[in-house]
């Protein structure tokens, strides 16, 4: 059973920066998130067809996250917020020099399935506000296909976010 938490887990201090990239439809600036975190270097690149994006550990408290600019928009915000779940979550496991670099089902070599979950839970929570999910629905929009689009983010992230088998 996936637990649904209602908003996504981010510390005090970045909740008023999250808050002002989220529209009032609830499209979530995610780029506009990560470019104003001073401790990461945000960068686009073409990362060649295995690898969608990138952690590394620049500094003593510096980062930098690298998305894969050759795949799909919906996929490159899925990516860069699963980079910055790890970012948020796992970073202290990342030595000076060290990074993640997430394969192509978001998936790394030196990091457990359970961390990459917590990775892609954290994605979708912050990708898809809750409380905007349920005025979309209210407004009408109610079938994945549709909720996905207005979200920017695949069908499966909707399903994740919301509870529903895939
Ligand atoms: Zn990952």
């Amino acid at each position: 059973m996936t637990e649904i938490t209602f908003r996504v887990n981010l510390p005090l201090e970045h909740r008023g920066l999250y808050a002002s990239c989220v529209s009032d439809e609830g499209f979530v600036d995610v780029n506009e998130f990560i470019e104003k975190l001073p401790d990461i270097k945000f960068e686009k690149m073409d990362l060649g067809s295995d690898i969608s994006g990138v952690l590394e550990k620049t500094g003593k408290n510096t980062f930098r996250i690298i998305v894969n600019e050759k795949e799909s928009e919906e996929r490159q915000r899925f990516t860069a917020a699963h980079e910055l779940g790890h970012y948020f979550l796992h970073r202290d496991f990342l030595k000076y020099g060290g990074k993640i670099e997430d394969r192509y089902i978001l998936k790394a070599k030196n990091i457990s399935d359970e961390k990459e979950a917590e990775a892609n839970q954290f994605a979708s929570a912050f990708l898809i506000p809750l409380d905007k999910v349920v005025k979309v629905m209210q407004s009408g929009k109610r079938n994945a296909e549709s909720l996905a689009d207005h979200f920017g983010v695949s069908i499966i992230a909707i399903a994740n976010r919301l509870g529903i088998p895939t």
